[in-house]
């Protein structure tokens, strides 16, 4: 499997060091009325965005009209869940996630992925 790197995490830890990546996405709001991780989440085929319901991120309380602020979705567990998925078990990740944010095994991640020279 490649390895990932998710563009909607601001920073990575490579070789043990803690580096910006300079690819960072922000997190979507879709035309449904959800807010996503990224945009590639609302995309693709039916079978695709199931991968991305199973997680809960299109459940119904975390729709945005039902909540009163977005802190409220960004910091909910189902998003902690998520996100902790993307690190520690990238083998689970949807396919879009896979298709998106990887790099091949034997690619160096680069300065074309992340900033050593930024303060944290
Ligand atoms: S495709 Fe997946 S891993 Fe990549 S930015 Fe979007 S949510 Fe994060």
């Amino acid at each position: 499997m490649n390895r990932l790197y998710p563009k909607c995490h601001p920073y990575y830890n490579v070789d043990g060091e803690k580096v910006m990546n300079k690819r960072k996405m922000g997190p979507a709001y879709t035309a449904t009325g959800y807010m996503l991780p990224c945009c590639f989440c609302d995309t693709g085929n039916s079978e695709w965005k199931k991968q991305f319901k199973f997680y809960g991120l299109w459940d119904e309380h975390l729709k945005v009209e039902n909540v009163d602020n977005i802190e409220e979705i960004l910091t909910s567990e189902e998003w902690y869940y998520f996100h902790k998925m993307l690190i520690e078990n990238p083998a689970a990740a949807p396919h879009v996630c896979k298709w998106k944010c990887s790099i091949q095994l034997n690619e160096k991640i680069t300065e074309k992925y992340v900033d050593t020279t930024n303060e944290l």
